[in-house]
């Protein structure tokens, strides 16, 4: 009889297990999918933070909201992401951009598990802290393009780590939105506007709810989802997120 551990070996001896970031050989015996020089390059975000939305700010001032979240109302209470990550670097090999570039265009279903390493133990939220994790959803389209949606399942493990039940379709996608491409914010929020609404406001209303995306970058997109979660009841929402670009 062959165990787990056994079979494990033997198709990474078939199949040598790459890292997802750079590329480069693992061990035979590994179960990692990232290898350890570019895990340990992944920036780990740390205060200051911005203590609505999550974003780094600068030392020197004493100011605990970034500009968008001391202007503005958020609908969500707090976002939070395990890792920063530059966009601009989403090409170049062994960064965590490169890994969510292809994770993101690509249809390898595997990727999912590189970025739970990336997340570790930098999950902010704690048990009981929440009562339901819904994902942002995709729409039809890209679903059935992709053949799964990252937010998901990213979303089933931290479900699993926190305990917490997890709801794919509580929350539905009625309109396909394009890529969120710009820079600016507000273009953004008019790029996700009403394109998200509750199927099932019984499931949320009253609930602690905690969104799952993969990346957030000003938060528009969080914050329609967040929006529409108050509207259906939930009574707080907060983010998650995988990474946080700047
Ligand atoms: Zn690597
Ligand atoms: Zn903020």
């Amino acid at each position: 009889m062959m165990d787990l551990a056994m079979l494990h070996e033997v198709l990474n001896f078939f199949y040598p297990p790459h890292c997802a970031a750079c590329g480069a050989g693992l061990p035979i015996e590994t179960r990692k999918s990232i290898c350890g020089g570019c895990l340990a390059r992944i920036e780990r975000l740390s205060d200051p933070l911005c203590a609505v939305c999550g974003e780094p700010m600068s030392a020197a001032g004493n100011i605990s909201l970034c500009s968008r979240c001391h202007g503005g109302t958020r609908n969500f209470r707090m976002a939070r992401s395990a890792a920063r990550y530059d966009p601009s670097r989403e090409f170049e090999p062994g960064t965590l951009g490169a890994i969510i570039r292809h994770h993101k265009y690509g249809r390898d279903q595997s990727l999912a598990r590189a970025l739970l390493e990336c997340v570790g133990d930098n999950l902010p939220y704690r048990s009981g802290d929440h009562d339901l994790v819904i994902p942002v959803p995709l729409h039809r389209q890209r679903l059935r393009w992709r053949g799964f949606n990252q937010a998901a399942l990213l979303g089933i493990d931290i479900a699993r780590r926190l305990d917490c039940e997890f709801d794919l379709t509580a929350m539905m996608r009625g309109r396909a939105t394009p890529p969120q491409t710009a820079h600016d914010h507000n273009a953004r929020r008019r790029n996700v506007r009403n394109a998200f609404r509750v199927a099932h406001p019984r499931r949320v209303a009253g609930r602690r709810v905690l969104l799952i995306d993969d990346v957030m970058t000003t938060g528009a997109t969080a914050d329609e989802c967040a929006g529409v979660l108050r509207q259906a009841g939930a009574r707080v929402v907060d983010v998650f997120t995988l990474a946080r670009a700047r």
